[in-house]
């Protein structure tokens, strides 16, 4: 037989994060391949008890690869288990292609990335009218050379909101590098710590003091740094508001309320 590999997005870690089509094919599945360096194990609660269940931790990309082409000859349903939203930094191209060359079928469920759990761990926006509209994920180049064009430089330079993932390592570096773009010394920084886990931690800080708080702290991994002119709008009584709830404002599903008559 043939089964389909699907890649899952498993959410930030909270088990009631993943979507409900990932829940149901994790039900489904006679065969589950997890990173269990970074996906929550109580995800797993909604696998079937008789379901295969291994950790890809320990393995290079070539036996992941292997291990899902053995199990779709043996499964109708396989699934890769990935952390936050597969689409993101999750390798799933170069995992997929030798399912395709194999006549494998691969299917893509979508999940929460930590950069959406981040935010709302912090009770922040990362869009405010006004202030900005864009949202950038990047990281700082190491192993993994940016493209060209993608220098973490220049992308901050833009003054939007930047979801930087895989980089609090070098916490110090990604300061070093806002500073060079522009961004004050006092501006905003939130660092989230495995949101949504139960030790789940949220630093707030400005870019003079967030590295020395991440090191009080031991925060030197799995953590989502977020920067942004919108955060903290909610605590500001000036800020301004957002026009989609401006009557005013022509609304595409909403019609313009009618005036009611003066008497
Ligand atoms: N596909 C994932 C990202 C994988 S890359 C997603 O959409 O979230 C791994 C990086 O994601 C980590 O270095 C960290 O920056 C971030 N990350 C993953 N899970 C996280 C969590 N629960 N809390 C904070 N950051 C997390």
């Amino acid at each position: 037989m043939t089964g389909k590999v699907w890649f899952v997005g498993a959410g930030p870690g909270a088990p009631d994060l993943i979507t409900v089509r990932g829940a149901r094919l994790l039900a489904e599945a006679g065969a589950i391949l997890y990173t269990g360096s970074l996906v929550a194990e109580t995800v797993l609660q909604w696998a079937a008890p008789q379901c295969e269940i291994a950790d890809s931790k320990t393995m290079a990309l070539a036996e992941v690869t292997a291990w899902l082409l053995d199990r779709a000859q043996h499964h109708a349903v396989v699934v890769r288990l990935q952390t936050g939203d597969p689409t993101l930094y999750g390798v799933v191209a170069e995992l997929a292609r030798p399912l395709d060359a194999a006549g494998i079928p691969v299917g893509i469920v979508s999940g929460v990335s930590s950069a959406m759990a981040a935010a709302a761990a912090a009770g922040e926006c990362l869009t405010l009218p006004e202030l900005t509209q864009t949202v950038i994920f990047t990281r700082l180049s190491e192993r993994t050379a940016m493209p060209a064009g993608e220098s973490f430089v220049s992308l901050a330079a833009h003054g939007c909101t930047l979801c930087i993932f895989l980089s609090i390592e070098r916490i110090e570096a990604v300061v070093a590098q806002l500073l060079e773009a522009g961004w004050a010394a006092i501006a905003p920084v939130v660092i989230v710590h495995k949101a949504t886990w139960p030790d789940e931690v949220v630093l707030r800080g400005t870019l003079n003091d967030i590295a020395a708080q991440c090191r009080a702290v031991n925060i030197d991994r799995q953590a989502l740094i977020v920067v942004s002119p919108a955060l903290g709008a909610r605590f500001r009584p000036s800020a301004i508001p957002s026009k989609l709830y401006d009557a005013a404002f022509p609304r595409r599903f909403r019609p313009t309320p009618i005036e009611e008559p003066t008497p």
